[in-house]
């Protein structure tokens, strides 16, 4: 059994993000995808601009929109959205791992989440603990290790209004909440 992790600030979740979900599940990379909306990432720049409720009930809605045998693989999991503090991805790989007794633990990344691997928290420990699936990212240098024809889009896009390449529930979510209104 195979567990995919797959983290992200998902301000918002786009269509980038679920064509990695849906490649993974169809091409039977992982068996199971946990899409793990981040708390406080420390690494970034800018804080989150929605709220850790809004990312979560967007990547659920986002989710919900996925064809039934690929959704039926793939679950939101607020692990990070709900924890006090910084989240710290090892942290997140402990809960799962005891959670999925057993398996084997893939955590996915984009190229350039990738590169900042060695800045992460106990970062050590955490690459003896999972495999890492790195996904090629149009625009974005560094060495991935599965190519899917990965779209050109970014939440920044779809923040600055430059796409919308977002699934139309999520869409509607944003108009409704007024998200991203002044970006
Ligand atoms: P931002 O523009 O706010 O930095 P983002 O679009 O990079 O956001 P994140 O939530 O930071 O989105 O991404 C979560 C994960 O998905 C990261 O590992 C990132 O590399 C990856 N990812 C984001 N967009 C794509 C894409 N279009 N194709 C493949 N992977 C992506």
């Amino acid at each position: 059994m195979r567990v995919g992790l797959y983290g992200g600030t998902f301000d918002p979740i786009h269509d980038g993000h679920l064509h990695v979900i849906r490649e993974l599940i169809s091409r039977k990379i992982v068996d199971q995808l946990l899409v793990v909306p981040a708390g406080e990432p420390r690494l970034r720049e800018n804080a989150p601009v929605a709220t850790g409720a809004d990312r979560r009930q967007m990547c659920q809605l986002a989710v919900n929109s996925l064809e039934a045998d690929i959704k039926s693989k793939v679950e939101v999991n607020p692990i990070e959205i709900l924890r006090q503090g910084t989240s710290y991805a090892i942290d997140t790989v402990e809960a799962i791992a005891a959670t999925y007794e057993g398996a084997t633990i893939s955590l996915i990344l984009g190229t350039d989440a990738y590169e900042k691997i060695d800045q992460w928290h106990r970062a050590e420990e955490l690459k003896k603990m999972v495999e890492f699936i790195i996904i090629d990212r149009p625009d974005f240098p560094g060495q991935p290790n599965l190519s899917i024809d990965a779209l050109a889009v970014s939440a920044t896009d779809i923040r600055s209004h430059k796409s919308d390449q977002i699934p139309a529930p999520v869409a509607a979510y944003i108009k409704e909440h007024n998200l991203y209104a002044s970006k």
